[in-house]
C-alpha cells in the first residue's frame, strides 16, 4: 500500500470515527421522507412514480386534484399494497376525506424539501446560517427559481441575487473567519450564481452572445460583491452551457476592473471527460491573470440528464460512465489543484468520505495548511461529515439553496435521486452500511483491476451508440448524430462553411435529364430570404419540351432499374448517405442562404436526409427478398414487390433537402425511376441532391432533376400517362387537385396511379392546468416561432386550460419578447426571415385578419428592416371559428384559445380540417392516457415540442386534410411505392414434396445477374 493510501485510509477512518458519534439521520429518521427514501430504493419503477408526484404536487391547487393525482399515479398504475406501505393510510384517507389528505401530503412534501431548501428567502435562510455559525460552518447562497423563459423573468433574477447578496452582507456585517487564518481568502458571504437565471436565450451555439448579453447583467453583481468584499462563485449546469461558462469567467475576470479581484470561482465537474484539459487551460489563464481565484470541484449533478441527452442525439457521451472513473478523475483534479494551490483556492464539493480524505491526505502531503482550502458540502445532507470536518479543524462551508418550494421542484428531485442513486455514496455508507474497506478502497486501483489494468483515458471520447452499419438487417437502426454545436470546432465549421458558401453565391445549375445537363433559354433565380438583393443561384427553367424528354427518359430507363437487384440498388442510397456526410456543413450552409433556415436547424435537415437513405436502404433489404407466405407440403408461395414505374417527385422548400432525398430514395431504393422537380425556392439545393446521387453513380434516365413551374411542367406530369406514381409533400390546395388529376385515367395509361400525397396542418399543443409552465413555454415557443413557423408540423394553435391562462399567457409573452429574430447566418437565430415576398404578403394579410378578429397580445418590433423578416405574433382571445384558427398560416403567428377544460380542449384541437400535429403538456397520468387515444393528429407529443421528427423514431404524417395517412420515416412508408405480387408452384412431383420450404429465397430477376 502506499503510503499516500494508507494516509487516506487513516484519515477516513477517523472522518467515520466521528460520523459514527453522530449518525446521518437523513435515512434513518421515521416519517415520510423515510418512507420514501427506503421505497424509492427498493422499487425502481414505484420511485419513478414517486419523484413525479413530487415533481406536480406543489402544482396543484385543490386537495381535490391532489387526491385525483394520487390515484392516477399510484392505485390505477401500482401495486396499491407496496404503496400503502409508503402512505400509510393516506390512500385510503384521500378517498374518504380528501380535504384532509390533500393538505396533509402537501405538508409532508414541503417538509421534505424544506430538509434541502434553507428558506423562502434571504429572512428565511438567516436563521440557518446564525446557527450554523455557531457550528463553525459557513455558507453560500443560491437562488433557486423556474427556468428563466425571458428576460424581463432574467432581470427579476439579478435582481433576487442583489437584492441578496446586499441582505446577506448587512445582516452578516460582524462576522468573523471560523478558523482566523487566511481569512482574506474566504470571504464570509458567499453566493453562487447560474448563468442560465440571468439569460433565457443562451444557445450553445452561440457563447459570444450569451457573454455579451450575460457580461452587463454581471459587472453591477460583481462591483456590489466587491465593495461589500464578498465572493461570487459561478455554478455549472449542463454540459451545453459548460464553454460559455468558462468563457464568460475568463473574459469577464479579465477585465481591468476585475483583473485583480481574487474572490471570484467556478465550478470543475469531475465527471466530465474533457474536465482535465478545462482545468489545465483555467490554471494557466489564472496564471497569466497573476491574481487568485477559486475552483469548487465536484462531481456533478446532471449526470442522468447528460447520459440521455447524449444517447438520444447519437453524442459522443461527455461524462464518464463508471462510478469509479468519476472518483479517480475527482481524485486526480484534486492533485492538479493542489499543485496549484499558490494561484488557485480549492474548493472540494463532496459528501464521499474516500474523496474528501484524499484532498486532506494530498494537501497534507504538499505541506498545505488546512486553512487554505475548504469542504463545500449541500444544505441538508450528510450533516454528521460537516461536523466531522470541523472538529477535524477543516474549513467548511455549506451549500444553501434558497426559494419557494414550486420552483425548487427540480433541485428537490435532483436531491432525492442523488440519494437514493445505487452508485451514490451516502447511501452506500448510511443505508446499505457499505463494509470501511470498500469505502476507502483507492478508485483507481479498483478501475485498474476491473479493467485488466487499463484505465479510461481522461481524454478519450465515447460514443454511447453502436459502430455497426446503420443500414444492416439486424443490427438497431442509428440516426446519423445532429451536429454538437455546443463544440467550438462545429461551431467554426459552420462559420467556414457559411464563407465558403458566401464566395460561391451565383452558381449556375442545369437540368438533368437521361444524365445529360441541359441549358434552357429560361433562366430562374433564386434568392436570400435574409436578403433579396442577392443571388443564391441560377437554374435552367424546364418546359413542356424538357418534361417530355425527361418522362420519356425515366421510362426508358426503368426497365433495366427494375431488373437491378435491390441490393445494389441499397448500396446506391448508402453511398449517397456518405456524400451527404461528408458535404453536410456545406449544404447546411447552402440552405442558410437559401431558404433562411437557423443553423441547428439546417443541421438537422441534412442529418434528417442521411437518416432517409439509411433507413429506406435497410427497411428495403427487409422488404427486398421474397418471402414465404404459408408454410404447406407441396406448395410454395413467396410474395414479394415490383416497382410502380416512373415516379414523379414535387418537394416543398421547407425541408429543401431532407423531403426531396425522402420521396427520392425510397422511389429509387424500391426500384421506380424518378423525375425529382424540387421547389423553386429551393432549387440549389435541389441540384446539389442531384449532383450527390451522381456522384453515388446513379444511371442515366433513373433519376432525372427538372427545375420548373409547378403550374407547367408539375401539372403537365402529373396528368401524364407514362407517370406512375407522384409523390408530393406540399399545399393543401395542390395536394388535392394532384389527388384527383391522377384519378383520370388517359389513353394510353398502365397503372392506376398512386399518389403518396402529404399537406399541411394546423396544430395544436393544449396546456393542462397542471402542466410544468417551464417546459410548456419554452416548447411552444420553440414549436410555434422555430425557423419562422414555417414547418408543416409548427404549432399554431395554443390551447389553454383556462386556470392556468394568465400566468401562462404572462410568461408566454414574455418569452415571445425574447426571442432572436435575425439573419440566421448568425449562430443562435430562432426565428429568421420567411421564405419569399409572396409568403411574406400571405401571412403579414392573415396578420391583418387575426387583429381583426381577435386581440393582438404580442408582436416583435425590432425585426430587421429588409429581408422578408415577419415579427413573431401572438394573438389572444382566439375562438376556434375564427379564420385565424382554421386556416393555415405558415409563418410565425400563434393563436391562443382560452377553453374551460380538456374535454373543450380536446373538441377544439379536433375542430379543424387538419389531423398532422398535436401535443399535450400535463402530468396528469390519466389525463395524458386520454389525449393520447383521442387527439386527432398523426403525431401525437405529450410534453415536448410538437416539432422535429426523427426518421425511424417518429414516423412522421398525418390524415384528415393533412394527408394519405402515409408515414414517411416509418417501416411500411415503402409500401407505397410498390406493387405486391405473390408467385405460386406446386412443387410437388408423384406426391414427392420437399420436406422444407425455406422462408426466404433469392430475388425473381431475369435476366439472373
Ligand atoms: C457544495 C456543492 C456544490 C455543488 N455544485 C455543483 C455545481 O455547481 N454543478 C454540478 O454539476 N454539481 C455540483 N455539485 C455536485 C452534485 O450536486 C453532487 O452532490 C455530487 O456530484 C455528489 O458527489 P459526491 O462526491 O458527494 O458523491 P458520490 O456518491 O461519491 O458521487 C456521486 C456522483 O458520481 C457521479 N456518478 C454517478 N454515477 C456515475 C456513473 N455511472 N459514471 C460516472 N459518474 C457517475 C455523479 O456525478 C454523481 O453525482 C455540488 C456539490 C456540492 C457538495
Amino acid at each position: 500500500m502506499t503510503s499516500l493510501q494508507s494516509e487516506i485510509e487513516q484519515r477516513g477512518r477517523r472522518i467515520f470515527e466521528l460520523v459514527d458519534k453522530h449518525p446521518e439521520s437523513l435515512f434513518s429518521k421515521a416519517g415520510f421522507y423515510q418512507r420514501l427514501l427506503t421505497i424509492s430504493m427498493r422499487d425502481e419503477q414505484l420511485k419513478l412514480q414517486l419523484f413525479r408526484f413530487v415533481d406536480v404536487l406543489p402544482s396543484l391547487r385543490t386537495s381535490g386534484e391532489v387526491v385525483e393525482h394520487l390515484q392516477e399515479y399510484f392505485v390505477e398504475a401500482h401495486d396499491s399494497r407496496k404503496l400503502s406501505e409508503f402512505l400509510g393510510a393516506g390512500i385510503r384517507l384521500a378517498r374518504i376525506v380528501p380535504w384532509l389528505s390533500g393538505p396533509i401530503l402537501r405538508w409532508n412534501v414541503s417538509e421534505m424539501a424544506r430538509q434541502f431548501i434553507a428558506g423562502r428567502n434571504s429572512n428565511d435562510v438567516l436563521r440557518i446560517l446564525r446557527k450554523r455559525r455557531t457550528q463553525k460552518i459557513g455558507f453560500t447562497v443560491d437562488l433557486l427559481g423556474e427556468a428563466v423563459v425571458s428576460e424581463t423573468e432574467a432581470d427579476e433574477y439579478a435582481a433576487r441575487y442583489l437584492d441578496l447578496l446586499e441582505g446577506l452582507a448587512r445582516e452578516t456585517r460582524n462576522w468573523t473567519d471560523p478558523l482566523g487564518k487566511n481569512s482574506e481568502l474566504f470571504p464570509v458571504v458567499n453566493v453562487s450564481v447560474k448563468i442560465s437565471a440571468l439569460y433565457s436565450q443562451i444557445s450553445p451555439e452561440d457563447p459570444a452572445d450569451a457573454i455579451a448579453h450575460l457580461a452587463p447583467k454581471l459587472r453591477p453583481l460583481l462591483r456590489r460583491a466587491r465593495e461589500l468584499g464578498a465572493f461570487i462563485n459561478f455554478d455549472m449546469e449542463s454540459y451545453a452551457h459548460k464553454n460559455t461558462t468558462l468563457e464568460l469567467f475568463k473574459t469577464i475576470f479579465t477585465e481591468e476592473e476585475f483583473k485583480d479581484w481574487p474572490h471570484a470561482g467556478i465550478v470543475t465537474q469531475a465527471y466530465l471527460r474533457d474536465s482535465e484539459a478545462d482545468l489545465r487551460d483555467l490554471i494557466e489563464w489564472g496564471r497569466a491573470r497573476g491574481t487568485r481565484f477559486a475552483v469548487r470541484l465536484v462531481k456533478g449533478a446532471y449526470w442522468d440528464y447528460e447520459t440521455s441527452k447524449s444517447r438520444q442525439n447519437g453524442w459522443d457521451c461527455p461524462v464518464y460512465l463508471q462510478k469509479l472513473a468519476s472518483d479517480a478523475n475527482f481524485e486526480a483534479l484534486t492533485r492538479l489543484l493542489l499543485e496549484n494551490e499558490s494561484i488557485v483556492t480549492s474548493a472540494f464539493g463532496s459528501h464521499n468520505v474516500r474523496s474528501i480524505a484524499h484532498a486532506q491526505a494530498f494537501a497534507e502531503k504538499l505541506g498545505i495548511d488546512r486553512s487554505r482550502f475548504e469542504f463545500q458540502l449541500l444544505y441538508g445532507m450528510a450533516g454528521p461529515i460537516k461536523r466531522a470536518l470541523v472538529d477535524m479543524g477543516y474549513r467548511v462551508r455549506e451549500y444553501c439553496p434558497v426559494g419557494e418550494l414550486l420552483p425548487g421542484m427540480s433541485y428537490l428531485v435532483r436531491r432525492l435521486l442523488e440519494n437514493t442513486s445505487n452508485e451514490g455514496f451516502l447511501r452506500a455508507k448510511f443505508s446499505e452500511n457499505v463494509p470501511l474497506e470498500d469505502l476507502l478502497r483507492d478508485p483507481c486501483e479498483t478501475l485498474r483491476r476491473s479493467r485488466n489494468g487499463v484505465l479510461p483515458s481522461v481524454n478519450a471520447t465515447t460514443n454511447m451508440t453502436t459502430t455497426t452499419p446503420r443500414t444492416q438487417v439486424g443490427a438497431p437502426y442509428e440516426n446519423a448524430p445532429l451536429t454538437n454545436f455546443a463544440l467550438p470546432e462545429n461551431q467554426e465549421k459552420m462559420r467556414a462553411a457559411l464563407r465558403k458558401q458566401r464566395k460561391q453565391l451565383g452558381r449556375k445549375v442545369p437540368l438533368t435529364i437521361n444524365g445529360e445537363k441541359i441549358w434552357t433559354d429560361e433562366i430562374f433565380s433564386s434568392v436570400n430570404p435574409s436578403q433579396p438583393d442577392q443571388i443564391v443561384g441560377y437554374a435552367a427553367e424546364a418546359g413542356i419540351p424538357e418534361a417530355e424528354r425527361a418522362v420519356a427518359a425515366a421510362r426508358a430507363a426503368f426497365e433495366k432499374w427494375r431488373r437491378t437487384s435491390f441490393e445494389e440498388r441499397c448500396q446506391l442510397l448508402e453511398r449517397a448517405a456518405q456524400i451527404l456526410e461528408r458535404r453536410r456543413f456545406e449544404l447546411a450552409a447552402l440552405e442558410v442562404f437559401e431558404v433562411g433556415k437557423p443553423w441547428a436547424q439546417a443541421d438537422g435537415d441534412i442529418a434528417e436526409a442521411i437518416d432517409f437513405c439509411t433507413f429506406y436502404a435497410r427497411q428495403m433489404r427487409l422488404k427486398g427478398r421474397p418471402r414465404l407466405t404459408q408454410n404447406v407440403p407441396g406448395e410454395e408461395s413467396y410474395q414479394h414487390y415490383w416497382p410502380r414505374g416512373v415516379a414523379l417527385v414535387i418537394a416543398p422548400w421547407n425541408f429543401p433537402m431532407a423531403i426531396l432525398c425522402g420521396m427520392v430514395s425510397a422511389a429509387l431504393v424500391t426500384g421506380n425511376t424518378v423525375i425529382m422537380k424540387p421547389s423553386e425556392q429551393s432549387v440549389i439545393i435541389g441540384a446539389m441532391l442531384m449532383e450527390i446521387y451522381e456522384e453515388a453513380g446513379v444511371a442515366p434516365g433513373v433519376l432525372n432533376f427538372l427545375n420548373g413551374k409547378g403550374s407547367v411542367i408539375g401539372a403537365h406530369m402529373v396528368d401524364h400517362k407514362d407517370v406512375d406514381l407522384i409523390a408530393f409533400t406540399g399545399s393543401r390546395e395542390v395536394g388535392l387537385w394532384i389527388w384527383e388529376t391522377a384519378g383520370k385515367t388517359r389513353e394510353g395509361q398502365r397503372e392506376l396511379k398512386r399518389v403518396i400525397c402529404e399537406m399541411g396542418g394546423k396544430n395544436a399543443m393544449i396546456v393542462d392546468s397542471d402542466a410544468d409552465l417551464d417546459e410548456a413555454i419554452v416548447d411552444s415557443i420553440y414549436s410555434a416561432f422555430g425557423f419562422q413557423g414555417q414547418k408543416c408540423s409548427a404549432l399554431s394553435r395554443l390551447i389553454v386550460l383556462e386556470e392556468n391562462h394568465d400566468r401562462v399567457m404572462e410568461r408566454l409573452l414574455g418569452a415571445a419578447a425574447s426571442v432572436r429574430v435575425g439573419n440566421p447566418e448568425e449562430p443562435g437565430i430562432v426565428v429568421g426571415p420567411v421564405v419569399d415576398e409572396a409568403a411574406y404578403r400571405r401571412i403579414l394579410d392573415y396578420i391583418d385578419v387575426g387583429k381583426s378578429e381577435a386581440t393582438l397580445a404580442y408582436q416583435a418590433k425590432d425585426v430587421p428592416p429588409h429581408g422578408y423578416f415577419i415579427p413573431p405574433t401572438i394573438f389572444a382571445g382566439v375562438r376556434p371559428n375564427m379564420r385565424i384558427a382554421r386556416e393555415e398560416i405558415f409563418g410565425p403567428v400563434l393563436s391562443v384559445i382560452k377553453v374551460r377544460d380538456l374535454d373543450e380542449a380536446i373538441e377544439v384541437a379536433n375542430g379543424t380540417d387538419y389531423a398532422l400535429t398535436g401535443g399535450f403538456f400535463s402530468r396528469s397520468p390519466a389525463n395524458i392516457e386520454r389525449v393520447k387515444a383521442q387527439l386527432e393528429a398523426g403525431n401525437v407529443y405529450i410534453n415536448r415540442p410538437c416539432t422535429g421528427a426523427i426518421v425511424g423514431r417518429h414516423p412522421f404524417g398525418g390524415f384528415k386534410m393533412s394527408g394519405g395517412g402515409t408515414k414517411a420515416g416509418g417501416e411500411d412508408y415503402l409500401l407505397n411505392f410498390l406493387i405486391p405480387r405473390v408467385v405460386t408452384e406446386n412443387v410437388t412431383r408423384h406426391g414427392l414434396a420437399p420436406d422444407k420450404t425455406p422462408e426466404y429465397r433469392d430475388e425473381f430477376l431475369w435476366p439472373k445477374q
